[in-house]
Parts: C-alpha cells; structure tokens; sequence
C-alpha cells in the first residue's frame, strides 16, 4: 500500500495517453510500469482499458479481481464489457471525472450510466436484458415502489422502464404485462417492442461456471439472441434453476464444482436426451469422456462468442 502514490504518478500519463487516442505510448509506458507494480490492481485495470480486444479486457479484469475481489469498478466494467470498447475507455479512462446520472427507477443521481444503480441495485439499460434477469443486487422493495410509481403516470417510455425493473426482480409475466401495456400506448416504443416480443413465450438457457468472469462473458455472447439465459454459479443453483426453468440448451464449465462432467448426467435425466449440452473448456480425455456423459458439443475456454453460438445455433435461432 505504501507504493500506491507513485503508482498513481505513474497511471496518470498513461490515462492522458489513452485519452488522447495514443494508444501505443499508452501501452508501451504502462509495460513500464507493470514491470515495477505487477501486483498492482490499478495496472490492471487501466490494462483492461486500453486491451485491444473485450476478451483481452475480460482477462485484465478477471486479474484485477483476483488482486482484489471486491474491486467494484473492475466487477462492473467486467459486467458492462459487452457495451463495446468505447464504454470501457469511458469508465476506466474517465473514473477521475464521473458524469452524473440519475437511475430511471428510484431517480438516485450516481455517477456511471452503465453502472447498475448505487441505490436500487437495477440494471436499466435495455441492452443488458440477460444481466438484469441475473441481477442478484437489486432491492425488491425499492424496485416495486418504482414500478407502482410509473404505473400511476402511465406513457410508453413510463412503462418500459417499469418492465425493466420487473426484469430486475425476475418477474417476467409482469415484465410481459408492462410491456405489452407500453406498446398499446405507443406501437413505435421500439425498446418496448423488443422486450414485449422477446417476453411473449420466454424460453430459457442455463449456464453454469463457478468463474464470474465465465458467466458475464455467456451472458454477453448471448445477449443479441432471443431467449433468456439464467447463470449458475454451483451445481446445486444449476440444478435448482434446470428443474424450475426447463432450458432448451445447458451450459456446464468443466471447472464446475464437483466436477461438470459429473454434472452431466444429472442434467441428462432431468431434461431427456433432445436438449443439447455444451461443455466449456475440458480437456482432451474430458472431451472424449464428456460425449459419453451425454454433451453434445465442447467449447474452449476462454470462448469467442461465435464458438459457442455455433454450439448453440439450433436453439438460438440461427437453424
Ligand atoms: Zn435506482
């Protein structure tokens, strides 16, 4: 902790640098530094920053948080990752100089739009679908007082955001309600189109990883697709969320704890032998093992997106 001043010294020409658009001093002045402070969390981070790819960043992130697992900012810029480069940069490179925003629910002015909201917990941009229906932080009780808020002042816009926040709570029927609702009062409410469309016959995919990295990045990968997708950090929660949700596909880390290929099997008797199941990252004998458990393909960890939609491409629509 005593080096954290001239470290601070040190990031801060690399951040104008980046900010500047110069990105190759920026990345030769922090391998400087890195080389000084390679435990250091905010090398890390700012290495996130400026990585030339979302799974070059992921990496980065997933360091910082092994420094430091409770490091917020890198959580949430591992969360907001599938915003794209330019988000990163912004929070990362700009964390000095935060914009206020206020969240749309409980109107708490907080400084990161894309951050979920310091006082309700909501995930409110309708990118994020797939993080909000995951969002273990949200605050029931203030989401409701939200929602009852803008049902009483109903316009379109009103009332999507009201969908969002039921999203939060993982309340889908009542999602589905308040966004067909916000159609009806405005058929071009695009926002509420997509959401009224994507809730009318919810269908599910479960994925289990004990790395939160691993699960942000399912979540991202299949966010653009239409379904759901209900992350699982452990067998018992995969198991728990397979027999409440009857998922059309099954995601399972070989990492899993008590081992994803013992997992297999469970979730081949739970579901019959037509839904298919992906296994991520085993190794070679695993992989020959796993055909025999019952998945039906394997993707290497850490995975493009475009792996394991191809895995994934009669369930999610692309057949
Ligand atoms: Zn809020």
């Amino acid at each position: 902790m005593e080096n954290r001043g001239s470290v601070a010294q040190l990031l801060e020409p690399v951040r104008e640098a980046a900010k500047r658009g110069e990105l190759r001093d920026a990345h030769s002045m922090l391998q400087d530094v890195e080389a000084l402070y390679p435990l250091d969390e905010d090398v890390w981070s700012l290495k996130a920053a400026i990585a030339n790819s979302d799974a070059e960043a992921a990496s980065y992130l997933a360091r910082v948080v092994e420094l430091n697992p409770r490091n917020e900012r890198a959580l949430r810029d591992l969360a907001m990752m599938r915003l794209g480069a330019s988000s990163r940069m912004h929070t990362a490179v700009n964390a000095a100089h935060p914009a206020e925003y206020k969240c749309p629910l409980c109107h708490h002015a907080h400084t990161c739009q894309f951050d979920s909201c310091g006082s309700c917990g909501a995930i409110t941009d309708t990118r994020r679908v797939l993080e909000m229906v995951n969002n273990a932080g949200a605050d029931a009780e203030i989401i409701r007082a939200a929602i009852a808020h803008r049902e009483r002042k109903p316009s379109a816009e009103s009332l999507a955001g009201a969908a969002a926040g039921a999203l939060n709570l993982r309340e889908l029927p009542a999602a589905y309600d308040l966004a067909r609702r916000a159609v009806e009062l405005d058929p071009n409410h695009a926002g509420a189109m997509l959401l009224a469309r994507r809730l009318e016959d919810p269908w599910w995919i479960v994925a289990v990883s004990p790395a939160p990295a691993v699960r942000l990045a399912l979540l991202r990968s299949l966010e653009p697709f239409a379904g759901f997708v209900r992350v699982a950090a452990g067998r018992e929660e995969a198991i728990a969320a397979i027999g409440e949700l009857r998922p059309r596909a099954v995601v399972i880390d070989a990492k899993t704890g008590g081992g994803g290929l013992a997992l297999c099997q469970p979730v081949r008797s739970l579901l019959g032998v037509d839904v298919p199941l992906v296994l991520l990252g085993a190794g070679v004998m695993e992989k020959l093992r796993a055909r025999s458990a019952g998945a039906v393909s394997h993707v290497a960890v850490p995975f493009d997106a475009s792996s394991l939609i191809a895995a994934l491409k009669p369930v999610v629509g692309l057949e």
